[in-house]
């Protein structure tokens, strides 16, 4: 039996504290100013990187904090809620994962330490592609062996953080898809230094929120054999085994930003006179925040239940899954209602609303859209019939 907490330890409390602190250095207008520059939060992700929190889930023995994904989980939301995006690095804590699980230990030796003390960054996850979309097993990008190498061809679409990563995480096809007896055969996992790569394009894209997202172009790029990770033609499995943990992660950042739009929409509407009397009075105005508030704190629930699940090494497939949907939906809906009730101030840059409300769009569509989150609860939890 896997027990839940339903409050904080005294560790956990301060580290919600310490980053909390950080977050302070770091208001509204950096992120304003970034957002409208489209520009990467360098010194917001240096500072949280020497404080060591993006190293959390990196075992002592490899110079990381050796934390659970409970504690990972706490320290994304808390950036969320204090307004900010943990989006410009979040990656880095669930990427690491694949080389932890799959990786050799020169892999990990090499690698590991130099990640969590920030002389590294793996911040690039280079997975869809302009025609494979949510559907992996599709992917074109080749990888084919030469000798000590392996020449690289082949697109990729919205990989973030590619121009302020070192390393990236490749997932390609090292076998043909009519060669092989599963779908799901034939991907494999690189892990590749992409600094001044020969025949690497990265061609940034202007998004609709700041994410500093590109597409890829490899023109018969050469990476070292030994930058597979584990077997060849079992990258799909590897990355799999990852998406749990980057499910719970990522609701966390939606639940942080539903409480920063509760938090915002309660204050807002509670000072706002209108018709003598504060907006918030009315129930057109108040119930919308209410239910929003309401749906937060159960998809906050769900996700502690994932977590722990998960750092219990228990399967937790469904929760995360679960989460994932709740959580994105519920930021969502609080999003709905504290523009709602910003009125015409919530589509004023000053107030951040339209910003946030932006930022928290993106996790109804990535990681995974939500439709196909749905998909595996019907297929794989409910056991329905395949939708796709
Ligand atoms: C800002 C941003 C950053 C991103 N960063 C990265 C990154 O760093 N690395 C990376 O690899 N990818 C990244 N992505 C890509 C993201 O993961 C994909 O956009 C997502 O997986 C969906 O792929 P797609 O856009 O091709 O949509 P499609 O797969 O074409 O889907 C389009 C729509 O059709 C729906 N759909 C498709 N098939 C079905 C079905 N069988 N049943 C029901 N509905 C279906 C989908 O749910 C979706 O609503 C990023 C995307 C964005 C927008």
């Amino acid at each position: 039996m896997v027990a839940i907490n339903l409050g904080l330890t005294d560790e956990q409390r301060a580290l919600k504290a310490g980053v909390a602190e950080i977050c302070k250095r770091y208001p509204g207008e950096y992120w304003r100013d970034l957002d409208a520059r489209r520009e990467y939060p360098e010194a917001f992700v240096t500072e949280l990187t020497g404080a060591g929190y993006l190293a959390c889930l990196i075992p002592q023995e490899y110079g990381g904090a050796g934390l659970g994904v409970a504690e990972a989980a706490l320290i994304l939301e808390t950036i969320h809620a204090s307004g900010g995006s943990a989006s410009a690095c979040h990656a880095q804590m669930y990427i690491m994962g694949t080389v932890l699980r799959h990786g050799s230990e020169a892999q990990k030796r090499q690698y590991l330490p130099r990640i969590a003390s920030g002389d590294l960054r793996l911040q690039a996850f280079g997975v869809t592609e302009p025609d494979a979309g949510s559907d992996t097993t599709q992917l074109k990008t080749t990888a084919v062996r030469t000798g000590d190498r392996y020449v690289v061809n082949g697109r990729k679409m919205f990989i973030s953080r590619a121009l302020q990563s070192d390393l990236m995480l490749l997932l390609a096809r090292t076998t043909p898809a009519d060669q092989v007896k599963r779908r799901t055969d034939g991907l494999s996992v690189f892990l590749v230094d992409i600094r001044g790569l020969k025949g690497l394009e990265i061609r940034p894209l202007r998004m609709m929120m700041n994410h500093s997202t590109n597409a890829l172009f490899f023109d018969d790029v050469e990476i070292p054999a030994d930058s597979l990770v584990g077997e060849e033609g079992r990258g799909f499995a590897y990355i799999l085994s990852g998406m749990n943990a980057e499910r719970i992660l990522v609701a966390s950042e939606s639940i942080g930003d539903g409480r920063w739009f509760t938090e915002k929409a309660v204050a807002y509407s509670s000072q706002r006179v209108i018709f003598g009397k504060p907006i918030g009075a009315n129930q057109g105005v108040q119930f919308p925040i209410a239910k929003a508030y309401a749906a937060v704190e159960a998809a906050a629930l769900m996700r502690d239940k994932a977590a722990a699940l998960f750092d219990a090494g228990e399967p937790c497939g469904a929760e995360a899954n679960m989460v994932k949907y709740l959580a994105a939906e519920a930021a969502w809906e609080a999003g709905n209602a504290c523009i709602d009730c910003h009125g015409g101030y919530g589509y004023a840059e000053e107030y951040d609303v339209e910003r946030k409300f932006r930022e928290c769009r993106l996790y109804k569509t990535a990681p995974v859209n939500n439709n196909l989150v749905l998909a595996y609860l019907g297929e794989h939890v409910l056991g329905m019939p395949r939708s796709y």
